[in-house]
């Protein structure tokens, strides 16, 4: 008798969410890199006892939890973190933080998306705010899984507190993959542009070391530095011979090829995860167009949007909330400026070539022979200006 292999989703839709892996009770589904470097299922057939949990566990197969264009149900709000120093290391406004301060009162466990000693991005757990502070920082490169979702039932199963956060997809693939609501677990997910190839990542990486450093390993990296201000951050390398590389976000090669979609996952270009309707507890993002909606939290030092999906997000916001400076705003409005909340990033003609050619070519030159166009920040230029000046009277402590 023919027995069918397990049939999960396609592969343009895998996320690599990894549920499908965590689901394998016989251990035998890897996360392989593919072509482009993209972690994608591969089934060990010898050892399938046929179960079909993977299957089960497929966010893109079984729909779990809402997404879409509904009219929102959840509270938003433009807050800035009160500690300015957690403002100045977080991605926007520091929510992040205050959530896990929240989790850590509980006595619970925070996963979330780290860098690893050889910068790649890595979900790794977090038992105190020492730890907190590798999760901060977006980092622009899809994260690896491995096992954090059995763990995360485990800790779930003895009765701890756990927040998960990570993109949209991560979330669809840990919640489907539990099959179940719990009680002590807060989800939190980013408004999501699409995550870049981990070897694109990887080569960029490489190739700032050579031209930086004559290939000193980098010590310390940082995507979203704020030393030149929240719009327009910059990207920060420090190397272990002491040189450092610092370019403002629409001057580095990488952001570049990030922002112009030249190296996302598949998926991403279809996203099915994105909407104000959200399967997450906290949704969090940068406030873009705060300079125009709400210009009294517009001081360049990061703002933050959170969405409040539901009744339990509500009753932790109410806990947390007197750690922040913040303002409630219209959910649907507050989007306005943050197209990647609700709509797919477009796949440009050129990704292909960019994807065939970023490691035989000079990294820079690539980039800019296929998007030349800087898109500046919509931010008034005076406003950046007297941001930047105030910022070098206070620096924060
Ligand atoms: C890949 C990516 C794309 C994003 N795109 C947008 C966007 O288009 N528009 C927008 O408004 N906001 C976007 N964000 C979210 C935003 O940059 C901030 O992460 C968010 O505002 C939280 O702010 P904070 O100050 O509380 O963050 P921080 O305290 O700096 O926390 C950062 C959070 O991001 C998580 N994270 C970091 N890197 C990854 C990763 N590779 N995969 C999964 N999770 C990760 C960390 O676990 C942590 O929870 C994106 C984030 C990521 C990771
Ligand atoms: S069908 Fe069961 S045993 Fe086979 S790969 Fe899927 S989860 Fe593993
Ligand atoms: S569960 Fe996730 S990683 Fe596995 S096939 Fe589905 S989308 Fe891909
Ligand atoms: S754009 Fe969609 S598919 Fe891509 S990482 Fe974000 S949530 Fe996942």
């Amino acid at each position: 008798m023919v027995i069918d292999m397990p049939q999960l989703c396609k592969s343009q839709s895998c996320t690599g969410c990894s549920a499908c892996a965590n689901a394998c009770l016989k251990g035998c589904i890897h996360m392989n890199p593919d072509s482009e470097g993209f972690l994608r299922p591969e089934i060990q057939e010898s050892a399938c006892i046929h179960c079909g949990l993977c299957e089960k566990s497929c966010p893109v197969l079984h729909a779990v939890g809402q997404w879409g264009p509904e009219p929102a149900k959840a509270k938003a709000f433009c807050v800035h973190h009160q500690d300015e120093a957690v403002r100045f290391e977080s991605t926007s406004g520091g929510v992040f933080t205050a959530l896990c301060d929240w989790i850590f009162r509980h006595d619970g466990i925070v996963f979330g998306a780290s860098f690893d000693t050889s910068f790649q991005v890595v979900h790794m757990q977090a038992d105190g705010m020492d730890a907190v502070s590798k999760l901060r920082t977006a980092k622009y490169a899809q994260s690896r899984i491995g096992d954090c979702f059995q763990e995360i039932r485990a800790l779930l199963n003895q009765g701890r507190y756990v927040l998960f956060s990570g993109t949209p997809c991560q979330i669809a693939g840990l919640t489907a993959y539990l099959g179940r609501e719990y009680e002590k677990l807060l989800l939190v997910d980013v408004i999501c542009h699409g995550v870049p190839s981990p070897t694109v990542w990887q080569e960029y990486i490489r190739h700032r070391s050579q031209a930086d450093a004559q290939g000193a390993k980098p010590i310390a990296v940082n995507l979203r530095s704020k030393i030149t201000g929240w719009p327009n951050y910059s990207v920060h390398f420090v190397y272990e011979n002491g040189v450092d590389y610092s370019a403002p976000n629409s001057a580095d090669p990488f952001m570049r090829a990030f922002v112009n979609n030249l190296c996302l996952r598949p998926s991403c270009y279809d996203c099915q995860f994105k909407g104000i309707t959200r399967a997450s507890d906290f949704t969090m993002g940068d406030y873009w167009g705060v300079w125009g909606q709400v210009p009294a939290f517009d001081d360049g030092k990061g703002t933050s949007l959170v969405m409040v999906n539901n009744e339990k997000a509500m009753s932790v916001w109410n806990e947390v909330c007197q750690l922040f400076r913040y303002q409630q705003v219209d959910a649907a409005s507050s989007l306005a400026d943050n197209p990647s909340a609700l709509y797919s990033p477009e796949e440009p003609s050129c990704r292909e070539y960019f994807m065939g050619n970023y490691s035989n070519q000079d990294f820079g030159n690539l980039v800019n022979s296929l998007c030349p166009v800087i898109t500046p920040c919509k931010r008034p230029t005076w406003k950046r200006f007297l941001n930047l000046l105030y910022r070098k009277i206070h620096k924060p402590e």
